[in-house]
């Protein structure tokens, strides 16, 4: 299985709490009006990567958790939860992902909801450029949400967190 990969960071600190390898992958149509990355939308940009190859980039850094970005990583669920479910198998990292779709759009699809179990934190929603402000952490506008999808978040929390009930 593979994914179609934009870039990958490593120890980025911009995408999520810590150290991080962030995976960016190709392709969105959710088309938000202002959009940082409009470049991501194109699902044939960038590269295939294997998702064992993308596993072996994660394993490597021992000290970096990891994101999942892009584009949307829904777009390619298929892929995406094999390389959450090898991560969560695997090591001990957490994964934070970013996504247009919101939490409920995505626990109405079978296919999509497949990945939820295997995400420590979603951040979710359609950025709305008449409500962007800059000073929001991980997020662009108030309506996303940093939700933690299987327990309580940390003490030192980030405004806008969402603790749900135990998914797992
Ligand atoms: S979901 Fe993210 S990548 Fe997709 S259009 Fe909206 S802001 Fe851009």
């Amino acid at each position: 299985m593979r994914i179609r990969v934009l870039d990958i960071l490593h120890q980025t600190m911009a995408d999520g709490p810590g150290f991080r390898t962030a995976i960016y992958c190709a392709g969105c149509k959710h088309a938000c009006k202002g959009c940082h990355n409009p470049q991501s939308w194109e699902f044939n940009a960038g590269k295939w990567v294997e998702v064992e190859d993308l596993l072996e980039e994660i394993e490597a850094d021992e000290m970096s958790d990891v994101t999942f970005s892009g584009g949307d990583p829904f777009f390619q669920v298929d892929a995406f939860t094999e390389l959450a479910r090898r991560i969560k198998e695997e090591t001990r990292k957490t994964i934070w992902c970013w996504t247009g779709f919101t939490l409920e759009e995505i626990q109405a699809s079978e296919k999509m909801s497949q990945m939820l179990p295997y995400l420590d934190v979603l951040v979710d929603g359609r950025f709305i450029q008449e409500q962007r402000d800059t000073d929001l952490l991980f997020r662009g506008s108030p309506n996303q949400r940093i939700i933690y999808l299987h327990g309580t978040p940390p003490e030192d929390v980030i405004p806008g967190t969402v603790a749900l009930e135990p998914l797992r």
